[in-house]
């Protein structure tokens, strides 16, 4: 299916060209308690893509925090190619989506993966990495403040968490304790670090807080589909 949408070129290639399937499915939604508007917004965060690179508006909207947060208007293509880029220490947990592929081009960059790599207790010094990206995962980390606090804790002073999660903007965040368990992944083929233990509302930045940074931005590529968060050690 096909939808027509208005957005700026794709922050990964520079394409302006989109695509759109819906990925919600009902038993998601109803766990979710979305509304109409609220499972439009994150079918098009999911399900909206870049015809260039294949790109989600949730990786775009990444792609956009990080490249903000260095002040570039160049594409993440580009900039991963530039003099900066080969001064950095970059960590990703888990593949942050199509990005994956392009931030390998930076040097000094390292990806681990959630759940191998404990996301509560990561195996990795203090204070060795510029950036630490990761996209929607916290919802799956039963303690999202204790894991913003290790990749604080991996961070140069100065240093930023830029990640996404999926935001719905209208509420506040909700624990998934005690509620039914809620996956995100097809129902046939979804395995335990797909669960979802928070969800996250506009308090999003409070986790931020909690876990020491200085600074939280949060950065519209799309609003609210394309949302992403900069948090400063
Ligand atoms: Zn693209």
């Amino acid at each position: 299916m096909k939808k027509p949408m208005t957005l700026s070129p794709c922050r990964v290639c520079g394409g302006g060209h989109f695509t759109h399937h819906d990925v919600l499915w009902g038993d998601l939604i109803a766990q979710w308690d979305l509304s109409s508007s609220e499972a439009q917004y994150i079918n098009v965060q999911q399900g909206t893509t870049c015809v260039g690179c294949g790109s989600n508006v949730r990786s775009i909207a990444l792609a956009d925090a990080f490249l903000r947060y260095h002040h570039s208007t160049l594409s993440l293509r580009e900039w991963v190619h530039t003099p900066v880029a080969r001064t950095l220490q970059t960590l990703e947990i888990n593949e942050a989506g199509t990005l994956s592929g392009v931030l390998e081009n930076i040097p000094g960059h390292r990806l681990v993966h959630y759940p191998e790599y404990d996301m509560m207790a990561l195996n990795l010094e203090s204070n060795s990495f510029d950036i630490v990206l990761h996209s929607d995962t916290f919802e799956h980390v039963s303690d999202p403040v204790k894991g913003l606090t290790e990749c604080r804790r991996v961070l140069r002073k100065g240093g930023a968490c830029v990640f996404t999660v999926p935001i719905i903007i209208g509420r506040l965040t909700k624990e998934r304790q005690g509620l039914s368990a809620s996956y995100h992944g097809h129902p046939a083929c979804v395995d335990e670090s797909m669960r979802v233990y928070t969800e996250f509302g506009a308090d999003v930045w409070c986790f931020a807080l909690s876990a020491g940074f200085v600074e939280c931005r949060l950065v519209s590529y799309c609003y609210p589909a394309g949302l992403a968060l900069i948090a400063v050690a």
